[in-house]
């Protein structure tokens, strides 16, 4: 937005993109249709960059916003874009469950409650009896029983699958037998509502609102959410696709650093991109960096700087050290 206020990037909100626009097997440009008028625009450009995000909504419901709607990528795809890693697809364990018809999207809580949340289901399949009426000995705290070393903490992936598997079992809890219960009796018994809502107090607001129950009184209702897209476009170390010209930042692309996802911020990945990496081959980088980098590595320098002279992919100067042959799987269009 800096860039906006000093004049240098304009924004074209309310467009949806439509088309690539690939001229002698080059991106150049975009259609996109203005949503307030309904009319098709053309921008023509030297080189395109989408970041329009990943493709979780491709699955029924997601926690992505509704306009996260794969689009613009599926349609650079249809242009000649590989696509890589589609069935990396990240499932988030904490998300409020499913509650009607109309939903159009999930919403995510944050898993910093299964700090003190535990999570647990009936042991017996089709229980319908309240939470509080269900004695110790007849849950089933699933998560601690399996993994005792790591208990309620567990790796993302590993809480969702378990969350499904005992809900396909028939243990599941609510309406729909698609929830497990995180429940909170035991940590606010230890230390207090107090110290609790001061922890998770927002958190249980929120929740209370979307569902009308109060996670002090009775456990929440959980169950897994299709919520980051780690696969997507297949783009170089300098951030272009396989079609020339088209470059895919952030969630959209299929990511390094979106693959370790579970550990790591997916945030970053956007941060990187577009600081660092779309820079370069642009030849935006500024010359302070290139002296900075011929101090460190005059030859590696050198040798990019002539490749890339010759070379199609723009004007990077620095030496990354990184081979110029990704790893991951290319897919064909
Ligand atoms: C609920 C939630 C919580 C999250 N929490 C975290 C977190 O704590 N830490 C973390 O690191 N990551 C988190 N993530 C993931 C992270 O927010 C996303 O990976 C990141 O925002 C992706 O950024 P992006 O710019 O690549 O894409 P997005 O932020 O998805 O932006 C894409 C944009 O492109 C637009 N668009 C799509 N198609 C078209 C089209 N055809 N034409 C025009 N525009 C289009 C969309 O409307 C959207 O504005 C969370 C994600 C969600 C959904």
């Amino acid at each position: 937005m800096r860039q906006v206020a000093a004049g240098k990037v304009t924004i074209y909100s309310r467009r949806e993109m439509m088309d690539v626009v690939v001229v002698d097997g080059k991106a150049r440009g975009i259609i996109v249709r203005n949503l307030l008028t309904g009319e098709l625009e053309r921008y023509s450009a030297n080189a395109v960059v989408l970041a329009t995000g990943g493709y979780g909504n491709a699955f029924y419901l997601s926690t992505n916003a509704m306009a996260s709607n794969v689009t613009a990528a599926w349609r650079a795809h249809k242009r000649g874009a590989g696509f890589a890693n589609p069935c990396f697809v990240q499932i988030h364990p904490t998300c409020i469950p499913v509650h009607g018809d109309y939903q159009s999207k999930l919403t995510l809580m944050s898993e910093s409650l299964r700090n003190d949340g535990r999570v647990w289901v009936p042991k017996k399949t089709d229980d319908h009896r309240n939470p509080a009426d269900i004695p110790e000995a007849e849950r089933d705290y699933y998560l601690e029983r399996k993994y005792p070393g790591f208990g309620n903490l567990v790796p993302r992936d590993v809480a969702s699958r378990n969350a499904k598997e005992v809900c396909d079992q028939g243990q599941g809890v609510g309406e729909t037998g698609q929830a497990v219960y995180l429940d909170f009796a035991e940590a606010l018994k230890r230390d207090g509502s107090e110290s609790i809502l001061k922890k998770y107090g927002n958190l249980f607001q929120m929740y209370e609102r979307i569902t009308a129950s109060d996670p002090v009184k009775e456990p929440m209702m959980i169950y897994p959410a299709v919520h980051y897209t780690m696969g997507g476009l297949w783009v170089d170390y300098q951030l272009q696709s396989s079609l020339d010209g088209l470059f895919v930042i952030g969630e959209a692309n299929f990511s390094d650093h979106g693959a370790n996802r579970l550990g790591a911020s997916a945030l970053m990945q956007g941060l990187a991109d577009g600081y660092f990496i779309l820079p370069a081959p642009w030849g935006i980088i500024s010359q302070k960096l290139v002296r900075i980098a011929r101090r460190l590595s005059p030859r590696p320098l050198l040798r990019q700087r002539r490749r890339s002279r010759r070379g199609s992919r723009g004007s990077c100067v620095i030496a990354t050290g990184k081979s110029p042959v990704p790893a991951g799987g290319l897919l064909s269009p």
